[in-house]
C-alpha cells in the first residue's frame, strides 16, 4: 500500500482502512484550508489503486477492516468508471466491508447524474462525508468555497435520493461577528433541505499557509470571541428542522454538543445556554492553530 503526503480522514474513519485514489484536492482554493497545499491535485493510475487494495488483503488476511475510507480530498471527482473499478475491487478483496466512504465537496457532487450515484452506490460506496462549512453565499463565495447554496441543496437532496448516507459539516465562526446570522440561518436551510444523516460541528481558526491565516497575522482578520461563536450554533440548532445526528467531534469547538434531532434540541439548546453562562477563561484561548481541520 502506497500513501503520498499527509493522509487526512474525518475522526469517525478513525479505524477505516485507507485507499488512496487520488492526490490532494481538486479545488485546493478554500481560503481557511491547508490540508492539501503542499500537494499537486492527480487522480492516481486505477492500476496502482487496485493493486494497493490487493496487497491490503494480503496484509489483512483472516482479520479484515470493517470500513473503508477512499482519500484524498474530493476522490468523488474520478469518472464514474474509475470509481466503479475501484469499489468492485474492494468488494472482492472484502466483501464483509461495513461501510465505503469518501469526501465529496457539492461542486463535485452535482456533476455526477442521479444514475451514476445510484450506480455507485450499488457498488458499495455508502456515506459522502460533504464539507459544507456554510450555505451563505457571500461567505462561501468570501472564503472562495467553490460552490452557492442552491448547489449544495441540489447536492445533498442527489446523495440521499441515490441512498447516501450523508455526513455534513459546519465550520462555526467563519463569518465572524458581522456574517453570524446569515451564515447560521442559510446554513440551516442548507441541511434542513438535504436532511443529512449526520451534522458535524468545526470551529473555524485560521491556520499557517492558509490566505485567512496570512489575513490573521497581518490583524486584517477579526475573529468571534467564544462567546459569539455559541450564540451563532445556537441560532443554527434552534433552525434545524431534519432528524440527523448532531455532533461536536472536534478538539476546537467550544460546546461538545450532540443530539439527536428534533428530539434532544431543547437539551442541546440548555447545553449551548449553560456555556455561554460560563466566565471567559473557561473557553480555549482563540487565534492560530497549528493542526488542521
Ligand atoms: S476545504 Fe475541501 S474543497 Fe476546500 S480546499 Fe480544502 S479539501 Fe479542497
Amino acid at each position: 500500500m502506497r500513501y503520498e503526503g499527509m493522509i487526512y480522514r474525518p475522526p469517525s474513519e478513525g479505524e477505516s482502512l485507507i485507499i488512496q485514489s487520488t492526490v490532494g484536492c481538486p479545488h485546493n482554493r478554500c481560503r481557511f484550508c491547508n490540508m492539501y497545499k503542499a500537494k499537486r491535485f492527480r487522480i492516481r493510475k486505477v492500476a496502482n489503486i487496485l493493486q494497493d487494495i490487493e496487497e491490503a488483503g494480503q496484509y489483512y488476511g483472516d482479520a479484515p477492516p470493517r470500513t473503508l475510507f477512499l482519500a484524498d480530498g474530493n476522490s468523488i471527482v474520478m469518472r464514474t468508471t474509475q470509481l466503479l473499478s475501484v469499489l468492485r475491487k474492494i468488494q472482492e478483496t472484502f466483501p464483509g466491508l461495513e461501510r465505503i466512504t469518501a469526501y465529496g465537496a457539492s461542486q463535485y457532487v452535482a456533476h455526477k447524474s442521479l444514475e451514476e450515484w445510484r450506480e455507485l452506490r450499488a457498488a458499495g460506496l455508502s456515506r459522502i462525508h460533504c464539507g459544507m462549512e456554510s450555505g451563505h453565499d457571500p461567505l462561501l463565495r468570501l472564503v472562495n468555497k467553490g460552490t452557492n447554496m442552491r448547489e449544495q441543496i441540489q447536492a445533498g437532496r442527489l446523495l440521499r435520493e441515490a441512498g447516501f448516507e450523508l455526513s455534513m459539516y459546519y465550520l462555526a465562526g467563519l463569518g465572524g461577528d458581522e456574517l453570524r446570522k446569515g451564515h447560521a440561518e442559510d446554513s440551516a436551510a442548507v441541511l434542513n433541505a438535504a436532511d443529512p444523516d449526520f451534522i458535524r460541528i468545526r470551529t473555524f481558526s485560521p491556520m499557517p499557509g492558509t490566505e485567512l491565516g496570512e489575513e490573521f497575522l497581518q490583524g486584517r482578520l477579526k475573529l468571534s470571541e467564544p462567546r459569539g461563536v455559541l450564540s451563532e450554533l445556537r441560532l443554527l440548532v434552534e433552525k434545524l428542522t431534519g432528524n440527523g445526528l448532531l455532533l461536536s467531534d472536534h478538539w476546537l469547538n467550544f460546546a461538545c454538543v450532540h443530539g439527536r434531532l428534533p428530539g434532544d434540541r431543547g437539551a442541546m439548546l440548555r447545553q449551548i445556554d449553560g456555556m455561554l453562562a460560563q466566565p471567559s477563561d473557561v473557553f480555549r484561548p482563540t487565534g492560530m492553530i497549528s493542526d488542521s481541520l
